[in-house]
């Protein structure tokens, strides 16, 4: 087919040039297992954009959901998973509640990071994290002024999790130990 004709000679001459290849890294089944981890129908994504302009990180940092969500249709699964800004997304959900396709990008970042850490990439404040739960049940422990302020607002020091039930620690650690999430984590960080 000839190539569309454009008012102006020069851009259609430029477009007429371009080739359009699938990325070379480009994975087909990779869209397949980011819906089945995460449940949601991601192809129907439409780039509208609602996710990145409602996401509190997108200001602070270059993380952009929607791009995940495109790489996610393009197969592009390397990229994805060692892009240091998948680590970035909060988990708040702000874009789930958001998208005019019902889609539940937040999720889809969660699947992307259990592909990720199945593949040994985590980053090191992760494994840093990791270990905070194994030593205490939770990635931000209680602290002397959270207990304060929990007693101001009327409610007990300590909240009804391992800082209340430690004896529920050992089957904590014994799920990261499973995983070998621990064993990477002390491996990593040894490694300075
Ligand atoms: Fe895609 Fe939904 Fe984000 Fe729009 S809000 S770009 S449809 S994920
Ligand atoms: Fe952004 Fe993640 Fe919150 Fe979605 S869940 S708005 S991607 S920080």
């Amino acid at each position: 087919a000839s190539a569309k004709a454009y008012k102006d000679a020069a851009l259609s001459k430029r477009l007429a040039d371009r080739s359009y290849r699938p990325a070379l890294d480009s994975d087909p089944t990779f869209v397949g297992d980011v819906e089945r981890i995460s449940g949601t129908t991601a192809h129907l994504c439409y780039q509208c954009g609602t996710c990145t302009g409602s996401c509190p990180s997108a200001p602070r940092s270059s993380y952009r959901i929607r791009n995940f969500m495109r790489r996610t249709n393009l197969g592009l699964k390397e990229v994805s998973l060692n892009d240091p800004d998948l680590w970035l997304c909060t988990t708040c959900y702000t874009c789930s509640d958001r998208c005019p396709r019902d889609l539940i990008p937040t999720d889809v970042i969660m699947a992307m990071r259990n592909m990720a850490a199945a593949q040994g990439i985590l980053p090191k404040n992760m494994l840093g994290t990791v270990n905070f739960i194994y030593q205490t049940g939770h990635g931000v422990p209680n602290s002397d002024g959270n207990r304060a302020a929990r007693v101001k607002l009327g409610l007990e020091p300590e909240p009804e999790t391992t800082s209340k039930y430690p004896e529920y620690l050992p089957a904590i650690r014994k799920i990261l130990e499973a995983y070998g999430t621990k064993q990477l984590a002390d491996k990593v960080l040894a490694e300075g």
